[in-house]
């Protein structure tokens, strides 16, 4: 049996996260991998969740299972960190999944088992996960222009056009904020002609929210999530803890999934639990119930949010450095973008050789779509990846 197996394709970012380890140059600089790092070049447990475990250490009587969902309590605090109140608690089903990918993965299979004809359209480029996982489940999908490679913000008429063309019932995701790979990001007037699009269309969106904090803060991340809510009838919600809880190695996610009317919660949190029960059973625990913790209590949840929103800042200014060190070196406003951009990412919007050109002959990794990690930078390699797009013909 096993000798039939087929090598699968090397993942790209683990890839390059090898190549790198190998390389000897001391100058050499990691913006490939999708972790946030600090000045020192460290993922850091946050305070507050360092706090979070200890007290769960301390307090914690039993580690026996909890429901199918994930625990209740979790639920709550996220739905209410993501929505605040943009929708009444008795149309949203919630279950706790492995991560933002475990999300990302219940609400496909949710989708292929309610509607098997449904085509999801995602963004071109968007995170590759959500085309593998959708090609591994054989769900019909396709993109929309998103990326404009020309003023690397967002293509919005080549969007909508493309939206367009979509039939009613199919999906579209959309990243709820610091999209990934591009940074480019739709304001709020452009999320409302989306909406209105959808609901003229009868599309039912799909948001991802990843990065609720890292781009302009807590409830500015959130605002578009919000906008969409209020005003669909039917929303599904994939939304990850790793980031702005630091909590990746944990697997902490939440899927959502809004029904239109309250009284089709029930079914619709039944089919939630149904499908972690055939996947994996129950949820894990740990991340979760930090992120509880933390959320629940006045004292954490004002610390966690004063480290998030320096970790956000700090991204902020690394990226207002670069834009102003490449208009120093090319005396050209062309990289302003980097400044506009949100996130943990940005995507030069160069092409694959230029890209390798930067790992040949400087050391410096990122992705081959040129997507690059802001935070895999500090003030000290800031000038040298400048030089180094400008000197390379970026
Ligand atoms: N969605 C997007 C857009 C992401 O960038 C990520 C993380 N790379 C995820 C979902 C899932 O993250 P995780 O499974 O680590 O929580």
């Amino acid at each position: 049996m096993l000798s039939n197996l087929k090598a699968q394709p090397a993942d790209k970012i683990l890839a390059l996260m090898a190549m790198y380890r190998e390389d000897p140059r001391p100058t050499k600089i990691d913006l490939g991998v999708g972790v946030y790092k600090n000045a020192q070049g460290v993922t850091p447990v946050m305070r507050a969740v360092k706090a979070a475990e200890r007290r769960l250490v301390e307090e914690q009587t039993s580690k026996a299972y909890v429901g199918l969902a994930g625990d209740p309590a979790y639920s709550d605090a996220m739905i209410s960190l993501i929505l605040s109140d943009a929708v009444s608690r008795d149309r949203i089903a919630a279950a706790a999944t492995p991560g933002g990918t475990g999300a990302v993965r219940q609400a496909f299979e949710l989708i292929r088992n309610t509607n098997p004809n449904a085509k999801v359209w995602v963004s071109n480029p968007t995170w590759p996960n959500h085309v593998s996982i959708l090609n591994y489940l054989n769900i019909q999908n396709t993109t929309y222009r998103y990326f404009d490679s020309e003023t690397r913000g967002v293509d919005f008429d080549g969007m909508l056009e493309d939206l367009s063309e979509a039939s009613a019932g199919d999906v579209v995701l959309l990243h709820g904020c610091c999209h990934n790979p591009t940074g480019a990001n739709l304001n709020l007037t452009q999320w409302q002609t989306v909406i209105d699009l959808l609901n003229e269309k009868g599309l039912i969106p799909m948001i991802d929210i990843a990065y609720q904090g890292f781009g302009d803060g807590l409830e500015e991340d959130a605002a578009a999530t919000r906008l969409v809510t209020s005003s669909v009838p039917e929303c599904l919600i994939a939304a990850s803890c790793s980031k702005n809880f630091g909590v990746y190695r944990e697997r902490t996610g939440l899927f959502m999934a809004i029904s239109e009317k309250a009284d089709n919660t029930a079914v619709t949190q039944g089919n939630l639990n149904h499908l972690n029960r055939q996947n994996f059973s129950f949820p894990p625990d740990h991340g979760a119930r930090v992120v509880t913790t933390i959320l629940t209590d006045d004292a954490l949840r004002a610390d966690w949010a004063s480290e998030l929103e320096d970790t956000r800042l700090s991204m902020l200014g690394l990226r207002e450095q670069l834009a102003s060190e490449l208009q120093r070196l090319s005396g050209s406003d062309r990289f302003g973008f980097l400044a506009q951009h949100r996130g943990m990412f940005s995507q030069l919007g160069t092409t694959p050789d230029l890209v390798e050109k930067l790992r040949a002959d400087y050391g410096i990794y990122m992705v081959s779509d040129s997507r690059l990690n802001i935070a895999g930078l500090n003030a000290t390699t800031v000038p040298i990846l400048a030089n180094a797009i400008v000197e390379s013909g970026i």
